[in-house]
């Protein structure tokens, strides 16, 4: 199996057992703030990237899969649980990809907001903007993070055989 094309966007898991690709920029770039996004991603909202199937592959392993409803299923990492995607059922012919998956979650700008009905008021923007923050080198983690193995996968593509570095 040999993919031609060229990737305009790519992402996969924490672990690297599941890799994919964008062969067009998506449609559609949002946050849903829906119940069920929160928990199918354990956060506030899910943002998602909305783009045709023949303009995507999985590159890489193959997802698990949650039908949250009858409207829906939700994909995951088998392996190390990252939340991949979401499909209706009723509209195979494309697919959303969680935005934090990607390996450049920075570059899709976004066209919509969904689930509004559901949006949580203690993660509101001004709420964030008000409390006091810091980068991840000024935290207190019980371990000198300047030591830390890393078993995340890097955000690009790697060899078929790739594997993270021994702990
Ligand atoms: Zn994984
Ligand atoms: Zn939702």
């Amino acid at each position: 199996m040999s993919e031609q094309r060229q990737p305009v966007l790519t992402g996969g898991c924490q672990c690297g057992a599941i890799r994919y690709a964008f062969y067009a920029q998506p449609d559609r770039v949002g946050i849903c703030h829906c119940r069920m996004c929160q928990k199918a991603v354990g956060g506030p909202f899910k943002p998602w990237a909305n783009v045709r199937l023949a303009n995507f592959a999985w590159t890489r392993g193959t997802p698990g899969r949650f039908r949250s409803s009858s409207a829906a299923e939700r994909g995951f990492c088998p392996r190390c649980g990252t939340p991949l995607y979401f499909a209706y059922v009723k509209r195979p012919d494309s697919i959303s990809i969680t935005v934090g998956s990607l390996d450049t979650p920075g570059v899709p700008q976004l066209t919509q907001v969904d689930g509004i009905e559901s949006r949580l008021a203690n993660f509101d923007p001004t709420v964030l903007a008000s409390l006091p923050a810091r980068p991840t080198s000024e935290g207190s983690p019980p371990e000198d993070l300047s030591h830390m193995v890393n078993f995340q996968h890097p955000d690009h593509d790697t060899p078929p055989d790739w594997r993270p570095p021994e702990g």
